[in-house]
């Protein structure tokens, strides 16, 4: 498979950006520009309406610049909305049926011929591995889907869905941020390096509360980054998205900003080596207590 982006981007947030159709195109041009190829999607964002959005954008872009662009999706996710009432309860579906037609709805939104990566949204306790095996190999032949993966899965239900793929699972993305540090103790980054696949970080600035911080703990981490921040001389996106690229398991940070400048302050964290001691003062900031 490609290697993701280092950076990559997300358009979950896409219907607050207030983007006309050429105003994502040219967002997407200059995203390649910056070297961020990878963009992640998935069928829910924007009450199923990002997708289409992101299409109209994608759609006046020449051919030979959408195959720059790696799109990743998701699915298993059913939501609560108007344009399917029959639903009485939020939950997830890992069914053949709907893996195949969520494929399909999300390749007509975005209208593309291909999802490079399709992710399974959330674990479910349905989940039935061999049916969804099925569904991979199946949109694997005919060429909709390259490659699969997961999303919030626990290093187990990741093994436990591999054992009955034939597709090597490319990458679980998980929440991973200066504010969000389980993932490094709760033996996901572990499962990681052992598997050889890179995470993608979601929310890398925990959804922005590193600039509107709320509980105590955010406020440490803040208030530790702005100090950061005057002495490496740094915006503190910039600083965020290093720390978090400083892990071993190689992350692509998924930036979640439609504005230029904040895809233009990622790249920058790309050329800064996060010092190892300020890189242990956050996480002890974020943890509320210093290493044994
Ligand atoms: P995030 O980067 O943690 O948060 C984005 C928010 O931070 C935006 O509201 C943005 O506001 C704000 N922000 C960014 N830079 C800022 C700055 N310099 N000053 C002030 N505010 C700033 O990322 P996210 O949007 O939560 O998540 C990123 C992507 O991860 C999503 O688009 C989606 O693709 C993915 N995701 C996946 C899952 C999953 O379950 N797999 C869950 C959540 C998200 P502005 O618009 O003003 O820049």
């Amino acid at each position: 498979m490609k290697p993701f982006s280092p950076i990559s981007h997300g358009y979950w947030r896409l219907m607050d950006w207030n983007l006309s159709p050429q105003d994502i195109a040219s967002l997407v041009e200059a995203s390649l520009d910056l070297g961020i190829y990878t963009i992640d999607h998935a069928d829910i964002y924007g009450d199923y309406r990002c997708e289409a959005a992101f299409g109209q954008g994608f759609g006046l872009l020449a051919p030979s610049v959408r195959q720059k662009v790696q799109l990743v999706s998701k699915c298993g996710i059913k939501l609560l909305t108007a344009s399917a009432p029959e639903r009485r309860i939020k939950h997830y579906d890992y069914s053949y049926d709907h893996i195949v037609q969520s494929v399909d709805n999300s390749l007509q939104r975005l209208g593309a011929e291909k999802l490079d990566v399709l992710l399974l949204h959330r674990p479910s306790p349905l989940l039935q591995p061999e049916e969804v095996a099925r569904a991979f190999s199946d949109l694997q032949a005919s060429g909709k889907v390259l490659d699969f993966g997961v999303s919030n899965f626990t290093p187990g239900q990741f093994d436990a869905l591999q054992s009955t793929c034939e597709q090597p699972l490319v990458t679980n993305q998980v929440q991973i941020s200066p504010l969000h540090v389980d993932y490094l103790f709760d033996g996901g980054q572990d499962h990681a390096l052992m598997h050889d696949y890179a995470p993608m970080a979601w929310s890398p600035l925990g959804g922005g509360r590193l600039f509107a911080p709320k509980s105590e703990r955010d406020h440490a981490v803040a208030d530790l980054f702005q100090r950061l921040s005057d002495v490496h001389n740094l915006p503190i996106d910039t600083l965020a998205y290093a720390w978090t690229r400083k892990l071993p398991s190689n992350p692509t940070v998924i930036v979640g900003s439609g504005k230029l400048e904040r895809l233009e302050s990622a790249v920058k964290a790309l050329n800064f080596d996060f010092p190892l001691e300020d890189w242990y003062a956050v996480l002890q900031a974020s943890r509320g207590h210093g290493i044994a």
